[in-house]
């Protein structure tokens, strides 16, 4: 195979808990991760050596500092590959988003070494070479829903969660993850989401359930910090979203609802206010 096209699905979390910290600065969460209709398009291309990538956006860092490059070298080095890869991405994921934009480009990276090079690695290997460069690299391989704990990379696939129209919003704003977590650190957590009440409603496929269960953490950081994410999870409750919660560290925010009329009120809303300039009506996406 000479090349490899795919489509690295951005995540969001339904539920993101922080349970305790390691003291290499790791922190221990407890999330259930889910992938929705939100994608990158990759294409690779193997080549005599070398890694060079493309990009359609200048907001990603350069070649060497790039996902994708530290994923491609780390194959080439841990196989021992000589040969190389032109990669060319179409980047539609939010970046800096808290929707594992970086990371899922990475999974993609490994996927297409493995290919590419036709190597036969499974699923576990790839986990276990792409954990060193991200805790949520192992959950981008794997997709669908999941519950991730340890550092994000101990994985329980669950059940698909019901059918629902997902709207996703972006503000203008760039949040920092370290920060987000080290300022968490400064503060006693006061309640923690329902994490196993979500678990077992996403078990018995009970819609409701989950989306009254909806929890993050970080918010309790960023929702201070940057007001326009509290405005936004307001406005789609306003316009009838069953829950609405912010995406890992931020600042994306998401919406669930039961009908598109519901998710398109709240998204012109969003635009006529210029809440956010990045958004999707989407839906969940399974394994
Ligand atoms: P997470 O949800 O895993 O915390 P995120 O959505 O907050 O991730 P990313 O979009 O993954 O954030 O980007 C985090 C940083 O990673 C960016 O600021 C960017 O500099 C860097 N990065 C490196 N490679 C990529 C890539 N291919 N796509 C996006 N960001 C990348």
């Amino acid at each position: 195979m000479d090349n490899y096209e795919i489509r690295a699905y951005a995540k969001i979390n339904l539920s993101l808990d922080v349970t305790g910290r390691l003291e290499n600065g790791y922190h221990l969460v407890k999330m259930v991760m889910q992938t929705v209709g939100i994608f990158d398009e990759l294409r690779f291309e193997k080549t005599k050596d070398g890694i060079a990538i493309t990009a359609d956006s200048g907001e990603l860092p350069g070649e060497q500092d790039n996902l994708i490059y530290k994923a491609a070298s780390l194959m080439k080095e841990a196989y021992g590959i000589s040969g190389g890869v032109k990669v060319s991405l179409k980047k539609n994921i939010p970046v800096a988003a808290g929707m594992a934009g970086g990371s899922t480009d990475a999974a993609a990276a490994l996927k297409a070494m493995n290919e590419l090079y036709g190597l036969g690695l499974s699923l576990r290997e790839l986990q276990e070479l792409g954990v060193k460069l991200g805790a949520d690299i192992p959950y981008c391989l794997l997709g669908g829903t999941a519950l991730a704990e340890g550092i994000g990379e101990i994985l329980t696939p669950l059940p698909p969660v019901p059918g629902a129209v997902l709207l996703v919003a972006k503000p203008a704003i760039n949040v920092s993850t370290r920060d987000v977590y080290q300022e968490l650190d400064s503060h006693a957590i006061p309640s923690h989401p329902d994490v196993d009440g979500m678990l077992s409603a996403i078990r018995r496929g009970d819609l409701e359930g989950i989306t009254g269960r909806l929890g993050n953490v970080l918010e309790m950081v960023t929702v201070e910090r940057y007001p326009v994410i509290g405005r936004i999870k307001s406005l789609m409750l306003e316009c009838g979203a069953k829950g609405s919660l912010m995406s890992g560290s931020g600042p994306t925010v998401f919406g669930i609802f039961e009908t598109a009329s519901g998710a398109e009120k709240a998204l012109s809303r969003i635009r006529g206010y210029d809440l956010a300039p990045q958004t999707f009506v989407t839906e969940f996406v399974n394994a």
